[in-house]
């Protein structure tokens, strides 16, 4: 099943630029890789551990490839890791190009003529599916299907990317099983011409029965959380961990004859008062109690 780095649409910030992974046996797979996406990858501290990365992007806007290329050149520069870029329009590689992204740096699978992908290491098949998001540029969506070699996959879910309909083929694959989840574009904002599926149309979409295999993403802000579970539907959740990146340090500064101010660093206050105390009855020296704000 599919983790999230972040859940959000392109100006819902807080909750991060929508973008899922899975990590197994060593190997990520990151969907899509927007404008705040890089940070929090290094904030979850997702490269421990892999070896090997595979990317695959849904379309371009930068809520989903803005940090791609910092993302690209992270894994090759500090991790000694050549991701594989999965692409279903050549568009998406000459992109990178004008970004200084080489082969040297990433593998370019361009399945824009065969649009199957297989992850070996995951188990996993990638089928690339053009849907409706805007007129101006491509979108895929991603159907991802467990153990793509056996005749019983563990499951298959079908990811949409930024998308404002559901097209009628992944309709019937939910209704009849071939289809485990879905991970759908969802939003508040309703009106003539969006590019996003709103609530209001997934529930005309998606019949009771099915809803709680429907995981509602990408949304936007104001969206009514509870309304969309109320429905029946489930909402995808930001994986924690790694978001208090920024930590409070305690540090006590002593001023040593002939070699000027030293600091001692500490994880709480009291430990820093603590030894404060302890060497002003002893030493003559001055110290400075300050506190630091610091990765
Ligand atoms: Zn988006
Ligand atoms: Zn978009």
């Amino acid at each position: 099943m599919l983790k999230f780095i972040g859940t959000g649409s392109a100006f819902n910030t807080k909750l991060g630029n929508t973008s899922a992974y899975i990590k197994e046996n060593n190997t990520l797979l990151l969907i899509d890789c927007g404008e705040l996406t890089f940070d929090r990858i290094l904030s979850l501290n997702l490269l421990s551990d892999v070896n090997e990365v595979h990317i695959a992007v849904t379309h371009c806007h930068p809520d989903h490839i803005g940090s791609l290329g910092s993302f690209i050149f992270y894994c090759h520069f500090i991790k000694n890791i050549k991701p594989t870029f999965h692409a279903a329009n050549s568009d998406f590689i000459e992109l990178l190009e004008i970004m200084g992204v080489t082969e040297d740096h990433c593998a370019f699978d361009n399945c824009a003529f065969d649009p199957t992908v297989v992850i070996d290491s995951l188990d996993l098949g990638l089928y690339f599916m053009k849907n409706n998001h805007v007129k101006e540029l491509m979108s895929f969506g991603i159907l991802l299907v467990k153990n793509p070699s056996l005749e019983e996959h563990e499951y298959i879910i079908y990811y949409s990317g930024d998308c404002c309909d559901i097209e009628d083929n992944i309709l019937d694959g939910l209704k009849e099983g071939n289809i485990n989840y879905l991970y759908q574009d969802t939003c508040k904002a309703d009106y003539d011409g969006n590019a996003h599926l709103s609530l209001r149309k997934l529930c005309e979409l998606i019949p009771k029965e099915l809803r709680g295999n429907v995981y509602i993403m990408h949304t936007d802000e104001g969206f009514d959380f509870d309304e969309a579970e109320g429905l029946g539907f489930k909402v995808v959740e930001i994986e924690k961990g790694g978001e208090n990146k920024t930590m409070r340090k305690y540090i006590v500064w002593e001023f040593v004859e002939h070699e000027g101010w030293e600091s001692h660093q500490f994880d709480t206050l009291e430990k820093a008062q603590e030894f404060k105390d302890r060497l002003e009855k002893v030493c003559s020296n001055e110290y400075i109690l300050t506190l630091n704000l610091d990765y």
